[in-house]
């Protein structure tokens, strides 16, 4: 049986313990989740107890080796996800709450702007970018029907 996850844990010299295996299980859905949620679901496959300090540490120890990341989408904890393929911009609606994702390269511009005024390399994947979707925004500045 075929484990690229675990696989990677140990090409980046860690060793695979069960608390790694099971915290990357419930990371590989793709979602943000915050420590205290994936505590939660964690503890729901089947496997013994872990309590939150473990997985705290769990996420630490994977995040120093860049198999974890997270995000920050508004002011609560951060948001934890496998760094692999979950590299985009996170559009945060204030109106729904809801997390629009979003090509890195939308950002290329701003990027490229800070990068030549200042030398400065911006992560725009680490905060979120919050504002409105279009549903949620004045519907009379996103629609086009002429006057009424
Ligand atoms: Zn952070
Ligand atoms: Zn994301
Ligand atoms: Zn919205």
């Amino acid at each position: 049986m075929t484990d690229p996850l675990g696989d990677l844990v140990r090409a980046r010299g860690l060793r695979l313990t069960e608390p790694r295996r099971r915290v990357l299980a419930v990371l590989a859905r793709g979602e943000h989740m915050t420590p205290e949620v994936l505590t939660h679901l964690v503890s729901r496959d089947g496997g013994r107890e872990l309590p939150p300090s473990t997985i705290y540490r769990t996420l630490q120890s994977l995040e120093d080796v860049e198999i974890v990341t997270h995000t920050h989408l508004d002011h609560g904890p951060a948001t934890y996800h496998l760094a692999r393929p979950h590299r985009h911009l996170h559009l945060v609606c204030r109106g729904c709450k809801s997390v629009l994702e979003m090509p890195t390269e939308a950002a290329d511009g701003l990027v490229a702007q800070v990068l030549a005024d200042s030398g400065f390399r911006a992560d725009p994947t680490h905060m979120a970018i919050h504002g409105h979707c279009a549903r949620c925004a004045d519907p009379d500045l996103t629609t086009d029907r002429g006057d009424r």
